[in-house]
């Protein structure tokens, strides 16, 4: 990417997060690789009016926002269902929904942090993470028909799912291996 005229092709994921997100010129240049006077100038050029940070609010300070912090620092904190975590908080849903808006929106937690819903999903990757068994034992344990097609579809939103721990290699694929083998031989 050059220096100068931002990230070629990502300019309009920028005047969005100018036009809807408090992030700073900091934090923006840092998203996208620029500097902060060139996210600066940037969005001078474009005539961006930018949005207001809610007054009366410090992160710092609340402590719903430090127990959300805290969640999202957990390994694997984009798994977590949005239901478990306002349960974690012990506060109410909107307020919870609210205070977690502004900080992804401040990029003080991941952007897809609160972002999972299904319950089962939560579960599904909660041994997908920990365990060393195939995709689709997982699913059919926690009730969810296409397991598969649901980490393909988070990876493509963008959710960082590592490799499964389940490895078809090694004696695994040897053993599929030698049955096709096998068959052919007869
Ligand atoms: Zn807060």
């Amino acid at each position: 990417m050059a220096r100068r005229g931002i990230l070629r092709g990502k300019e309009d994921d920028l005047v969005r997060d100018l036009k809807e997100t408090t992030l700073s010129f900091k934090k923006l240049g840092e998203r996208y690789g620029v500097s902060r006077q060139a996210a600066h100038d940037f969005s001078k050029r474009q005539g961006i009016k930018r949005p207001v940070k809610p007054r009366g609010h410090q992160t710092e300070g609340c402590r719903l926002c430090q127990k959300l912090i805290q969640i999202s620092k957990k390994p694997h904190s984009e798994f977590i269902c949005i239901h478990t975590i306002v349960k974690e908080t012990g506060g109410s849903r909107v307020k919870c929904l609210s205070h977690l808006r502004t900080l992804r929106d401040n990029g003080l937690v991941n952007p897809k942090f609160g972002r999972l819903h299904s319950k089962r999903a939560e579960k599904a990757y909660a041994i997908y993470f920990t365990k060393w068994l195939p995709i689709n034992t997982i699913g059919r344990k926690v009730g969810i028909k296409n397991f598969h097609s649901i980490i393909r579809k988070h990876r493509e939103l963008g959710y960082n799912v590592p490799p499964s721990l389940y490895v078809y290699n090694g004696w695994e694929k040897s053993r599929i291996l030698s049955q096709s083998q096998r068959r052919k031989h007869r």
